[in-house]
């Protein structure tokens, strides 16, 4: 039988172990894809130094882009209801979902199904074993929302797609931005910087950066934002007076929070123009208290908005503004380290020491000293 190497995670501060599981026939409605490329998602990084629980062995990575090898019986369609075929490239969504669940059937929250399961978040113990982006292969499982990824977008483009990219369009169609309006996006990782530049498609005429990396705040420019700022420079007074400055109505219409820090929202809660709208889709890790006048969310008639993960018209959104984006943004610059499998720890440590924005797993190319 023939067999599929993966980086396997065995536990925080554990290295990974390079092991083969056997390749499993895809079922019926399933599919088994040959993996070009995984970027690391900051989620990979919280199950990988520990602040997220992930089960061991478990082969991480969800943000994937590969070449279906083989089709179970059905075959599976794609998201846009065509025939998927073996040699196609296809990303996917990061989760299965049964659809029939309450957050499936009535909520309209598939990515919250009862039933759920994960790419890269799953025990790699059991057949089908392969659930993750960090090895050779990986099984999709079926009533995974699959996609063909256009000819013209590189892998490098495709791969963050299913996560970080889909993640904004869910946020972005949350924050109901306008045309006209001012929109501060705290946090220029890959989701904060394709917020910009989604918030700068739907019309917004203000974008405002903040992080705390001078690199990324160049970045942030390059995407779109109008000024980047450290917010290390600046008080909280200092930061809503330049915003109120910058707005046309007082202050911001929507707040953006990206950066995985508390604060940030107590922050840009005093950012908002009277009624805005702020969006936090960084506080993923449970522990994420803080101190907060919510006095200012009622007085000022302000709405906070958490997004988590996306819906498969989310992914298929993200596709589309990818390509239509791609010649006008430096897209492929943000996956700026490339790493083998062997090297996968290496290209984690780049992602959590925030030394690379997307580092990359390329799992079928050569080990070789040097990126
Ligand atoms: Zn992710
Ligand atoms: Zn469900």
């Amino acid at each position: 039988m023939a067999r599929g190497l993966a980086a396997v995670f065995q536990g925080p501060g554990r290295p990974s172990e390079l092991l083969e599981y056997p390749l499993e026939a895809p079922e019926a409605g399933a599919a088994l894809v040959r993996v070009r490329l995984s970027t690391v998602c900051g989620s990979d990084v919280h199950a990988w130094t520990g602040r997220r629980a992930s089960p061991t062995p478990g082969i991480l990575g969800h943000e994937i882009v590969g070449v279906i090898e083989a089709l179970g019986d059905g075959p599976p369609c794609g998201l846009d209801g065509r025939a998927l075929e073996p040699g196609q490239r296809v990303t996917w969504t990061e989760y299965v979902a049964c659809g029939r669940c309450l957050a499936c059937a009535e909520l309209g929250l598939p990515q919250k199904c009862a039933h759920g399961r994960k790419y890269g978040h799953e025990s790699a113990a059991a057949p089908p074993h392969l659930l993750g982006g960090f090895g050779r292969f990986c099984y999709l499982l079926p009533g995974t929302g699959i996609v063909r990824v256009p000819d013209e977008l590189t892998d490098e483009e495709a791969a963050p797609v299913n996560c970080g990219v889909a993640t904004m369009a869910a946020v972005v169609e949350a924050a109901a931005i306008e045309p006209g309006d001012s929109v501060v996006v705290f946090g220029a990782g890959l989701l904060g910087l394709y917020g910009l530049a989604m918030a700068r498609a739907n019309g917004a005429v203000s974008v405002i950066a903040l992080d705390t990396l001078p690199a990324r705040l160049v970045l942030a420019c390059r995407f779109g934002a109008d000024e980047a700022w450290n917010v290390q420079d600046l008080s909280p007074a200092r930061l809503a007076s330049l915003v109120s400055d910058r707005s046309r109505r007082g202050g911001a219409d929507v707040v953006i929070e990206t950066a995985g820090a508390p604060a940030a929202l107590a922050d840009g809660l005093r950012l908002l123009r009277p009624g805005g709208c702020l969006v936090t889709a960084g506080l993923v890790v449970p522990g994420a208290t803080l101190s907060l006048d919510a006095s200012e969310i009622v007085r000022r008639c302000v709405t906070v908005r958490g997004v988590h993960n996306y819906a498969p018209r989310h992914l298929v959104a993200a596709l589309e503004f990818v390509r239509a984006h791609r010649e006008k943004l430096p897209l492929r610059d943000l996956v700026d380290a490339r790493f083998p499998i062997e090297e996968t720890d290496a290209a984690l440590a780049a992602a959590a020491e925030r030394r690379a924005v997307r580092p990359a797993v390329v799992p079928w190319s050569a080990s070789h000293a040097g990126h």
